[in-house]
């Protein structure tokens, strides 16, 4: 449009009549200050727009990342939300870097009896008091989420498995001799602990499926345990691929 504008200004500067020409120099320089002042303006316009784009850009970005933040975040206990451990353990399990990755999936047992017993806020007390007895046991690179309700993954990276089977012993055991303290209510939970350390080249959908098996059996086989399950065709401890291991005493009576 500025350039419309320029040319219907020369149009109009060659129609001037002959007489008239001793004018032309002098309204042409008009023309030229004009023409620089709008340009000014219209730069002085521009330059606010932009500075005022940039600031709604970072505002923008500034959400983005609060929101990126909350996605992340299991609110409830501050640990990686269910989404975003997921998210971790494809990115490790992709990463060659990272080899060899673990999962460990972590249940409290017999929770429903402490809600139906001291009721819902106690037991939302104990979730977060395992949740802090899990990233106290946990090394930075180690990443601790919730996956809802009573349940628990940690996926350990560049981790032997034989320190994978130590960390989740040390895990059941660090929750089941804590006594936690709510309202002078002294309660002693155990959890449940699966272990599957990725073959090469496993995905995650199969990992989780052993890691989970792994926690059925430590649940069925008697709770406050853990059990490993080594891929077949790996080094195992054991003939059968399993690894079973009381990692503490049963609560029973402590409660
Ligand atoms: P198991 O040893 O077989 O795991 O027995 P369990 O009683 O722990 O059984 P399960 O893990 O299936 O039950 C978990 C219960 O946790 C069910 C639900 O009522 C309760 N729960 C889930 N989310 C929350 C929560 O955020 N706060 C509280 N207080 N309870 C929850
Ligand atoms: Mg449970």
């Amino acid at each position: 449009s500025e350039a419309a504008h320029a040319y219907l200004q020369l149009l109009l500067l060659q129609h001037i009549p002959r007489d008239m020409r001793a004018a032309v120099s002098l309204i042409e320089f008009i023309i030229k200050i004009s023409a620089l002042d709008m340009a000014l303006a219209t730069e002085a316009y521009h330059v606010s727009r932009v500075g005022t784009l940039q600031q709604s850009l970072r505002v923008l970005r500034d959400r983005t990342h609060e929101l990126r933040r909350l996605v992340d975040t299991d609110t409830f206990t501050g640990l990686a939300s269910h989404a975003h451990i997921l998210h971790v353990l494809e990115r490790s399990l992709a990463d060659a870097d990272q080899s060899p990755v673990s999962l460990i999936t972590a249940d409290i047992d017999r929770f429903k009896d402490i809600n139906d017993q001291y009721g819902h806020l106690v037991g939302d007390h104990v979730i977060r008091g395992v949740a802090r007895r899990m990233t106290s046991v946990a090394r930075r690179n180690d990443a601790v989420g919730r996956c809802g309700g009573d349940e628990f993954m940690v996926v350990l990276r560049r981790t032997s498995p034989a320190s994978v089977a130590r960390f989740a012993r040390r895990l059941c055991a660090r929750v089941g001799s804590y006594r936690f303290k709510i309202d002078g209510i002294k309660i002693r939970v155990t959890v449940s602990v699966g272990v599957a350390v990725a073959a090469d080249g496993e995905g995650a959908r199969p990992l989780i499926a052993r890691a989970d098996n792994a926690l059925y059996r430590a649940k069925r086989d008697g709770r406050n345990r853990v059990v490993v399950d080594v891929p077949s065709g790996a080094e195992s401890s054991t003939p059968t691929g399993h690894d079973d291991a009381i990692c503490h005493r049963p609560a029973a009576g402590t409660r």
